[in-house]
This record gives structure tokens, C-alpha cells and sequence, in this order.
């Protein structure tokens, strides 16, 4: 067996066991889930509409945010990247996850998630989910990789938000997975710690939230994927997807 299946095998099988055992993790239905503080729907000004794209173009809203970023210079992160990372996957995805921000082989590549980290979210959504990867969309807080992979300082994550806010209004999925403390705190508004905040579900302008473990930490603790396990669950659920492992 490979690293990566057996890294799967792994989560799947937690999750069977707690299944198992007895009806344990996220509360269900959502409407009975605590909802964390954040929104912030009225606080948080709308994201405007990437100029010249109908809503109902992701494509074109997408390709617009993205010329506008150009050779972006709006903070200090674009003096040590190779690349922008702007984000991939399918323009009309349902589900879209949001990480920190790159790391070294991100920019060397100009993509998302495509480092170790990356192909632990690839085995989640792909032998976990039994989802497709190039279903999703994948995207970052920050676009640019901060120097020696430290936390993007609050003026970074500030100057790069619109883009991010203006990705989601154009893709507009049903759920939306936080990844770490950067990606679920800034989709909920909150400065809760992402060990308070996953396990629930939040919003974000009117779409589902999911904050769990990013993938570098699961690396690091592997105990912590029977959590991402029982909120990749959730997510189905709000989906209507069926669950891998579980019947009826
Ligand atoms: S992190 Fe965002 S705002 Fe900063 S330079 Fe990169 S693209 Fe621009």
C-alpha cells in the first residue's frame, strides 16, 4: 500500500469505527448546530461584482478578478514570491476549500495545495469524499507565499481579501471548507481558535462554512484525521452526497 493510501485507508477507517460505535461528531440536522459568532454578514461589506461578469458566469467573473490582480503589488508578500497563486478547479464548483496561503512548491508552481499538504486535501476529497479534486475549487487568504512560510501579517490579509471575496461571489458554492486558523477564521469573522471553531457549522454570506485541520497540521498529527474525517461528513451531508463507509 502507498503512503497515500494508507493515509486514507487510515481516515476511512476512522471514520468507520466511530460510526460505528456510536453516533458521535458533528451535531445534525445543521440547524441544530451552534453557529460561531462570526458572519458578520451585515459588518462585512459585500464583495463587488468583478466588473463586466453576470453572476451567472463564474468563467467570466473569474478571468475578470484575475486580470485586475495583474502583477499585483498591493502588499509586501509580491517582493518574495515567484508566483501568484490565484486558485484552481471548476469555476461552478458546490464545494470550494480555503487554506492560508502558498508554500514553496505553490509558487514555484503557481498553484494551490500541489505540495505534501496538497496531496493529503487531494486523498480527502478524492479516496475520502469520492469526490473529483478538479470539482472543487481550492484557493488561499493570501495569494502570495510569505517568506519562510510565516503567517500572513493582518495589512496582507486585509490588502488581498476583495480577490478572495470577489472569487467566492463569482463561484457562489454551497459550502465552503476553512482550512486552519486562517482560512476558517477569516470566512467566519471571528478570532476564535480553529480548535473552538471546527466541528461547526458557521456562514459566510449565506454560504455553509466548514472550518476543520489544515492539511500541514494533519501531516504533523495524524491523530487529528479522524476530526477532518467527521467534518468532510458534515460537508457531504450539506451536500446530499452519500457517505463513504456508511450505509442507508
Ligand atoms: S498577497 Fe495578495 S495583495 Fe499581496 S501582493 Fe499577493 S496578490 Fe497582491
Amino acid at each position: 500500500m502507498t503512503d497515500r493510501e494508507d493515509v486514507l485507508a487510515d481516515l476511512l477507517a476512522h471514520g468507520r469505527h466511530l460510526a460505528s460505535v456510536a453516533p458521535v461528531g458533528v451535531p445534525w440536522p445543521p440547524s441544530a448546530v451552534p453557529v460561531t459568532e462570526r458572519t458578520a454578514a451585515a459588518a462585512t461589506p459585500q464583495p463587488a461584482r468583478a466588473e463586466g461578469a453576470a453572476p451567472s458566469d463564474p468563467e467570466a467573473g473569474l478571468a475578470a478578478i484575475r486580470e485586475d490582480l495583474g502583477d499585483c503589488q498591493r502588499c509586501r508578500l509580491a517582493g518574495g514570491r515567484k508566483r501568484i497563486v490565484f486558485g484552481q478547479g471548476n469555476p461552478r464548483a458546490e464545494l470550494m476549500f480555503v487554506g492560508e496561503g502558498p508554500g514553496a512548491e505553490e509558487d514555484e508552481q503557481g498553484l494551490a495545495f500541489v505540495g505534501r499538504a496538497g496531496q493529503l486535501l487531494t486523498d480527502i476529497i478524492e479516496k475520502g469524499m469520492k469526490m473529483k479534486r478538479s470539482d472543487v475549487w481550492i484557493g488561499n487568504v493570501v495569494k502570495c507565499r510569505p517568506p519562510q512560510n510565516r503567517n500572513p501579517e493582518p495589512d496582507e490579509v486585509l490588502a488581498c481579501q476583495p480577490f478572495l471575496e470577489r472569487q467566492i461571489e463569482a463561484i457562489r458554492p454551497r459550502v465552503i471548507v476553512g482550512l486552519g486558523k486562517f482560512g476558517g477564521q477569516w470566512l467566519l469573522k471571528t478570532a476564535e481558535p480553529i480548535s473552538r471553531i471546527r466541528g461547526r457549522v458557521g456562514e459566510y454570506h449565506g454560504i455553509q462554512v466548514v472550518p476543520t485541520w489544515h492539511p500541514a497540521y494533519l501531516l504533523r498529527n495524524p491523530a487529528a484525521k479522524k476530526d477532518v474525517w467527521e467534518d468532510m461528513k458534515t460537508v457531504l451531508r450539506l451536500l446530499g452526497r452519500p457517505i463513504p463507509g456508511e450505509t442507508g
